[in-house]
């Protein structure tokens, strides 16, 4: 599948956020976003004049390259939030929240999403007995993602298990660092999702 292979610090300083796309990195002084803010290219440091379409889109791109999500499947993420009972904005948030390879993120088995949608690639977890390579998979309440048996002793593997250890894992996971595995004990609410997004804007978006 199509996927975006530039540089990804470019795609935080566009949107003039962290999107937290590197791991480790992120975290440390070498952060584009802290050394310069400014949007990428030419003219990055002129002024933005954003219409109401405009601010919109960013959102929109914002959320879409949070999560690591093409085009077509985030509209189809949309259609489905709105089909849903709810709030259509968390809805959506919920979807993107419960993709596989956000949830092994979450739990700190990766440093970033883009090693999470690797790792859960190269086929290193197990969705309630049964391996599951696919990162945009819909995890459900109640399913647990255990590290597999043959990948518990790859090094970076065992790196990210120490890590997730002393991190603060999202209040609707549980981890189970003995047993290599954790377990979506329910759906997040809106508050317990730190994405940086306007979802309102997203809807606004999608229904013009
Ligand atoms: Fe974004 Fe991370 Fe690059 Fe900083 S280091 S600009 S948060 S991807």
């Amino acid at each position: 599948m199509a996927r975006y292979t530039g540089p990804v610090c470019r795609l935080c300083r566009r949107e003039g956020i962290k999107l937290y796309l590197k791991g480790e990195r992120c975290y440390s002084e070498k952060c584009a976003i802290d050394r310069r803010p400014t949007p990428p290219g030419q003219h990055g440091q002129g002024r933005r004049r954003n219409s109401e379409y405009g601010l919109q889109l960013r959102e929109k791109q914002k959320a879409r390259r949070y999560y690591g999500v093409l085009e077509k499947q985030f509209e189809s993420y949309y259609e489905e939030a709105a089909r849903r009972q709810g709030v259509t904005g968390e809805n959506l948030l919920r979807l993107l929240e419960s993709r596989l390879d956000n949830v092994v993120y979450r739990l700190g088995f990766a440093a970033s999403r883009k090693e999470a949608r690797q790792l859960v690639r190269h086929g290193h977890f197990d969705v309630n007995g049964h391996r599951v390579d696919i990162p945009s998979y819909l995890t459900k309440v109640g399913d647990v993602i255990v590290i597999r048996e043959k990948s518990r002793s790859v090094d970076r593997i065992k790196d990210l298990l120490e890590a997730a250890e002393s991190k603060t894992i999202a209040p609707w996971l549980e981890l189970d660092v003995a047993s290599f595995s954790g377990k979506v004990t329910r759906l997040p609410e809106r508050g317990e999702i730190d994405t940086p997004v306007a979802e309102q804007m997203i809807i606004e978006h999608y229904s013009r």
